[in-house]
């Protein structure tokens, strides 16, 4: 009886321990468990936190103004890439590094600064820089640098400037010219002289409407509006160029020849853009030569190019206007201008039209020699199949027109 007593209670007591190990062991279990889903959402944020880090790094990194954020002591804690290209610098950008501490500095102490760095070049660049306190609900987070490249923007503005007043300067001579007219007009008895008068009135009042027509024109030329894509035959647009300009050319008695292809060239263009540059060159060839002198007009195909080349016997520009000659009212000689009724847009009209169509236009010139004007454009696939980009065709025009340059409209 005792020996069954003894075994029931050992065998309790055994259940006993069993049970409390095996709570023991389930505790264990689980605790490990979770510390197992702890450390796992643990480095998963983690890892959230460095992805977004990152991201933000890189969106730093991408925007076109650098960005320097310093602690309260002026310790920087962080650049973006385009701040960085200042630290590397040796030599005028290193200002911009010396500014945006200056500036942090002082931001640190509480006040919003600017500064506008002036580096020589070249390129001369203009750097604004200016840095805030970073503060928030009275807590101090230090301070941060913005540093923007204001060049552009700012030769944007002195070229708007500028052409304010060249806009008021062009009108203003014709307007006065006008006006003394009209008052020298209104007292003045003599038919004759009156008639003379008049005559000037009216030269006056074209000149001033050409100056309109050439600024409209370059404005609607500049914003690209409404400009339509179209195969153009560049002959054509030749020959309109020619007839508008004979008059002019056959009193000043200046030869125009023709060197065409005997083939259609097409170019993808808007068909007034093209005829206004056209125009413009083979006016200014007109313009610039004296009697006797002759103007000569090419195009051709050229490894997937149309060239149209404007080639004159004038007075030529001298090498150190070239460069500037594409700039809207610039001209060499302004003096010439009253008499030629040029206000130096005719060419800045010429090269906007090159660019909008993904072309150029190149100038050679030798003073008292004459000049090449050269306008590039790309050649259309709407090309004629007999007119094949990709093959310098000018051999074979110059052959057909050798020796015997044709006036242009002459049947070939
Ligand atoms: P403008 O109305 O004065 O002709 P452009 O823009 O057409 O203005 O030309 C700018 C300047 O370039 C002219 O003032 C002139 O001095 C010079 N130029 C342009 N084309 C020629 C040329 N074929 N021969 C000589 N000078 C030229």
């Amino acid at each position: 009886m005792i020996l069954i007593i003894v075994a029931v209670v050992a065998l309790v007591g055994f259940v006993v321990v069993g049970v409390v190990a095996w709570r023991e062991h389930r505790h264990f279990v689980d605790a490990e468990e979770s510390w197992r889903r702890d450390d796992e959402m643990h480095r998963r944020h983690e890892d959230e936190v460095a992805e977004s880090e990152h991201r933000l790094r890189l969106s730093l990194d991408a925007i076109a103004q650098g960005l320097v954020v310093a602690d309260a002591g002026g310790n920087v804690l962080y650049r973006n890439s385009y701040a960085r290209q200042f630290t590397e610098a040796r030599h005028g950008e290193a200002l911009v590094e010396a500014a945006v501490a200056e500036l942090l500095a002082e931001a640190a102490a509480g006040r919003a600064v600017e500064r506008e760095v002036e580096l020589f070049g070249p390129p001369r660049r203009c750097i604004f820089v200016n840095a805030l306190p970073l503060e928030l609900e009275g807590r101090d987070y230090g301070s941060v640098a913005l540093i923007d490249d204001i060049t552009e923007p700012q030769r944007l503005d002195a070229m708007r400037r500028d052409f304010v007043a060249n806009i008021s300067h062009e009108l203003r001579t014709p307007m006065g010219a006008l006006s003394l007219l009209a008052e020298t007009l209104a007292e003045e008895t003599d038919p004759e002289v009156a008639s003379r008068l008049a005559t000037r009135v009216q030269t006056e009042a074209i000149r001033l409407s050409a100056v309109m027509d050439d600024l409209l024109e370059l404005s609607r030329i500049e914003s690209d509006e409404s400009s339509e894509r179209a195969p153009v035959a560049v002959q054509q647009v030749i020959n309109d160029a020619f007839s508008r300009l004979k008059p002019v050319a056959e009193y000043k008695q200046v030869p125009i020849e023709a060197v065409l292809p005997a083939f259609d060239i097409v170019v993808r263009a808007d068909r007034r853009q093209l005829a206004s540059a056209v125009y413009n060159l083979l006016d200014n060839a007109v313009k610039y030569s004296e009697a006797h002198q002759t103007v000569r007009l090419s195009a051709w195909l050229a490894d997937g190019s149309v060239e149209v080349e404007v080639r004159d016997q004038g007075c030529g520009i001298p090498l150190r206007h070239q460069r500037r000659i594409f700039e809207r009212f610039y001209q060499v000689d302004r003096s010439r201008g009253h008499i030629d009724g040029g206000v130096g847009l005719g060419l800045a009209i010429v090269s906007h039209v090159a660019a909008n169509h993904g072309g150029e236009v190149r100038v050679e010139s030798a003073e008292g020699e004459g000049s090449t004007f050269t306008l590039v454009l790309p050649a259309s696939d709407a090309a004629p199949p007999g007119a094949a980009a990709g093959t310098d065709r000018r051999e074979e025009a110059a052959t057909v027109d050798a020796g015997a340059p044709q006036p242009i409209g002459a049947s070939r």
